[in-house]
């Protein structure tokens, strides 16, 4: 049964896998939406159907990784959560992120910073000195509705404030956790499990669970194409044989998609010439997988003496360096956060109109991230380019303003409509497989059945049309139904 994320791309995935002796999770998500409340999976009907004991991560996305802590919170406590080292440290750093973002967006709603908030509840400091704010205090004010309290006396009156999760469980998470390895396999009771590479972003992890002579295999978002100069290593079903079940993500099942390797030559190309121009490139990138997939194209392009490195980008490649062999030295791209240092780096540049690449977080320049900060200093910059690397939600300010670029070029900035200088171009790095990879991927497991998720049901039933030579049976499977395997 899939408690999220079949029939739809990028709800919370959660898949509850259920036999005689086995009761096992893969991936537990949550979905973030702009102006929508967090998603998680649909854990009364998981109540319902069974106690997982065992949870199997497949990557370190949030739509797949980023339910876990909610659902210790919900009462639901596995023995033993499995995943990638990678995937193992950015959990907290989700984890924390989800926690502030939750708060700053419901202090937005209010209208009091998050800073207020904190001295409102804790005091501000007798010698007038600015407390640094203390998150998970803040956390454990606001989930004891004390923070609600002191709020509504004041007569700020608003929505409740629902925090998935608190800094504890995230602790309780990570005391569970247990880091596997792609080709190493591991036992749950009589059921084998094996984790294999699938492609996708580093570290992602596809799952064979072998059980009762039958074989199962749960691709997670995957790739078939080696992408991101063998930092990711693809999906190669002809090492993990036939399967009786595969259950795969079809996330572009018709929809178009632009190769990897083409899409890298045109940035690459691009980049070299803007630099040769003297422009400034903010190059707007996601701190899971495309930050460090990025700063690998503009060392290979020659292009790193021009580049420097800020927001979340900058944790994302520390945790990659050590592990790829080839990002070494990055570090000495990293914008430090002394005060003063990131607006002189920007303005001077600006002034004596000289080149730079700044790689910054977020990749969607929301609100509050740096890269927000850094679009605005270059929207009145006629030499400056705004590089969109990946998929926006629509309403994100980077999506409005590539939508402005192709139309009037006028862009609600802050609240304030602006009309803009600098030139937007985007760039789709997808690390997932194209419509014919997937069919080809099903062709080469030969399975009897086969379990489509993770795409958009109308594009499912076209692909189904489109594909009638697929082996086995094909199910468009769809979230709160129980299938039998057999
Ligand atoms: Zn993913």
């Amino acid at each position: 049964m899939f408690f999220g994320g079949a029939g739809e791309i990028g709800g919370p995935f959660c898949a509850g896998l259920r036999g005689k002796n086995l009761a096992t999770l893969i991936d537990c998500g949550m979905e973030a939406k702009r102006e929508k409340a967090l998603r998680l999976p649909d854990f009364a009907a998981m109540k319902e159907y069974f106690e997982p004991t065992h949870v199997l991560n497949t990557h370190g996305h949030l739509d797949h990784v980023g339910g876990e802590a909610a659902l210790i919170r919900n009462g639901i406590v596995p023995r033993q959560f499995y995943k990638s080292v990678l995937a193992r440290e950015f959990a907290p750093i989700h984890g924390e992120d989800t926690i502030h973002i939750t708060i700053r967006n419901w202090c937005q709603e209010l209208g009091i910073t998050p800073r207020q908030l904190f001295e409102k509840l804790n005091g501000p400091r007798a010698d007038g000195e600015h407390l640094p704010i203390d998150w998970e205090m803040l956390c454990t004010q606001i989930m004891s509705g004390a923070a609600q309290k002191i709020l509504a006396a004041e007569g700020f009156i608003g929505e409740n404030c629902v925090l998935p999760f608190g800094f504890q469980d995230l602790r309780d998470l990570e005391y569970l956790s247990e880091t596997v390895t792609a080709g190493k396999p591991f036992k749950i009771g009589n059921t084998l499990v094996t984790p294999y590479n699938v492609g996708h972003i580093m570290d992602a992890l596809g799952y064979l669970i072998e059980v009762g002579g039958k074989r199962i295999f749960f691709t997670g978002d995957f790739s078939r194409e080696a992408t991101g100069y063998e930092l990711v290593k693809k999906l190669d079903p002809g090492v993990i044989g036939p399967v009786d079940v595969l259950v795969i993500n079809t996330t572009y099942a018709c929809q178009p998609l632009e190769p990897f390797k083409t899409v890298s030559e045109r940035f690459r190309s691009d980049l070299a010439a803007d630099m040769a121009a003297g422009r400034r490139v903010v190059a707007c990138g996601f701190f899971v997988d495309r930050g460090a997939k990025v700063a690998l194209e503009i060392e290979k392009a020659d292009l790193a003496e021009y580049l420097h490195v800020d927001g979340k980008v900058r944790d994302g490649l520390s945790i990659y360096e050590p592990h790829t062999g080839k990002l070494t030295g990055i570090e000495k791209y990293f914008v430090s956060d002394k005060e003063d240092n990131r607006a002189q780096l920007v303005r001077s540049r600006i002034k004596n109109g000289q080149p730079a690449i700044y790689l910054v977080s977020s990749g969607m320049g929301v609100e509050g991230s740096l890269s927000n900060n850094y679009i605005g200093e270059h929207l009145h910059d006629p030499n400056a380019v705004i590089y969109r690397l990946g998929w926006c939600e629509p309403g994100t300010p980077l999506d409005d303003l590539s939508i402005a670029a192709q139309n009037g070029r006028v862009v609600n900035w802050r609240g304030q409509f602006t009309k803009f200088e600098c030139g937007v171009r985007s760039y789709q790095f997808s690390a997932h497989a194209t419509s014919a990879e997937i069919a080809q991927t099903i062709k080469d497991f030969h399975p009897k059945t086969t379990l489509m998720v993770h795409g958009a049901p109308r594009r499912l039933e076209q692909f189904k049309k489109e594909n009638t030579d697929l082996p086995g049976e094909i199910v468009i499977a769809e979230n709160g139904r129980p299938y039998k395997l057999f």
